[in-house]
């Protein structure tokens, strides 16, 4: 007797503790107190991050402002060297200009001479073909120029002959004396191109030595600039790295806090997983809007939730259910503006009224735009309890819940929101 009894007892107090077990989700982590040795600690941690956000803060904005300096003395130094090149260039033009006056001058000493040698070859032939006529009219006959004259029938005829021989040498000789008078000018003309080549070219030589002058001015210039522009570089290097260090301090610092925060609260952590229903429990309900990229209004946007609706929605009657067990984190039923819109109201940075439940593992659930919320937080549902009513508050164009599933806490929404369509099926 005292057995069964003993044996009830162990059974019942096996069932209670069963019961228990059911009625405490598995999920909810503990909840702790500020006093809490790791929290102090972390809040340490924090403030230590903050004091070194803080000094790179201050170190980069020292940093930046010589950067600034430096850029303008870049600019300043940046202006000399283009001065200096556009000195260079107009230096180069009057260099290629005389470069082409001086082409020109001895394009035409090459004519000059060319034209000489013609005179020259002029004057060989006509000096040749007057010795040949000579030749053949004192040779003809075979006869000297003393028998030429000599055998003459007459006196007449033999002045004839001479006068006729002096024509022809008087005549050859002007054509002889010609072509040395063109040479001679043609000469005077060269001596003149050659003096002109020799303007041309010294004042080709003169800008030529300035614009070196000017090219060493610019390369000091140059090296000045590429001194401070590694100076700037360097600087920038800085910059990047105290950025980065003060990024990452307050990336740890965010871990930290949501750490913190997820252990006062209870929340739970986990693997991320969960068994999910649809929270719009009618057969009629659908998807209008998925998790992604989308456009609205032309403006395009990273959608980080499931937007399902259903014929009637606009009723205010719809149920919505919780789509699995959990603990109430957020319920909010502060705004007044369920209706339609095209831009937010701003209640609750969109979401309206609003419930946000933490369905364990780590995964956490934002149900949005109801007309009202049922929930409150702190509270324990379970899978398929009403609530709340599917509706328009918040930024919503039209009568729709907004189903958000965020996982790993401590990151940005960004890299939090994962698609809600590998937990759920919609109908
Ligand atoms: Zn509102
Ligand atoms: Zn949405």
């Amino acid at each position: 007797m005292t057995m069964t009894i003993n044996k009830r007892i162990i059974s019942l107090l096996f069932a209670l503790i069963f019961c228990v077990t059911l009625a405490t989700p598995a999920f909810a982590a503990d909840k702790v107190s500020e006093n809490d040795s790791r929290i102090v600690e972390m809040r340490e941690e924090i403030a230590k991050l903050q004091q070194e956000a803080k000094e790179a803060k201050k170190k980069r904005q020292s940093i930046e402002s010589q950067i600034n300096d430096a850029s303008a003395t870049a600019m300043q130094i940046q202006s000399e060297v283009y001065a200096l090149q556009s000195e260079v260039n107009a230096y180069q033009s009057e260099i290629n200009a005389l470069n082409s006056q001086i082409a020109a001058v001895e394009q035409e000493l090459d004519e000059t001479e060319d034209a000489m040698d013609n005179q020259k070859h002029q004057i060989t032939a006509t000096q040749e073909l007057l010795a040949q006529r000579l030749r053949a009219m004192y040779m003809a006959g075979n006869v000297s120029t003393i028998e030429l004259i000599f055998e003459a029938d007459n006196f007449e005829n033999l002045l004839n002959r001479i006068e006729l021989v002096a024509r022809i040498a008087k005549h050859d000789n002007q054509i002889v004396k010609d072509l040395k008078d063109d040479i001679k000018e043609l000469e005077a003309l060269g001596e003149k191109l050659e003096e002109n080549k020799v303007v041309l070219q010294d004042s080709k030589d003169e800008i030529v030595a300035s614009q070196a002058e000017v090219k060493d001015a610019k390369a000091k210039v140059d090296s000045k600039l590429s001194t401070v522009e590694s100076y700037l570089s360097k600087l920038n290097k800085e910059d990047a790295q105290l950025k980065e260090l003060e990024a990452e301090a307050s990336k740890q610092e965010a871990a930290y806090s949501q750490a913190i925060w997820k252990m006062l609260n209870g929340i739970s952590e986990g693997d991320g997983s969960a068994n999910l229903i649809c929270p719009v429990p009618y057969s009629s309900a659908y998807i209008s809007s998925p998790f992604g990229g989308r456009t609205i209004n032309g403006r395009s946007s990273f959608h980080y939730g499931m937007d399902i609706t259903m014929p009637g929605a606009d009723q205010n009657d719809k149920r919505i259910i919780a789509a699995g067990s959990g603990t109430v984190l957020i319920s909010s039923n502060s705004c007044s503006h369920n209706y339609r819109k095209y831009s937010s109201c701003g209640c609750n940075g969109g979401y309206g009224n609003y419930c946000v439940i933490d369905h364990g593992n780590g995964v956490i659930a934002y149900y949005a735009h109801l007309t009202k919320s049922y929930v409150s937080v702190g509270q324990v549902v379970n899978q398929g309890d009403t609530i709340g009513i599917l509706g328009c508050s918040g930024y919503s164009t039209g009568p729709h819940l907004h189903f958000e599933i965020r996982t790993n806490l401590s990151g940005a929404r960004a890299n939090t929101a994962v698609n809600p369509a590998n937990y759920i099926h919609v109908p």
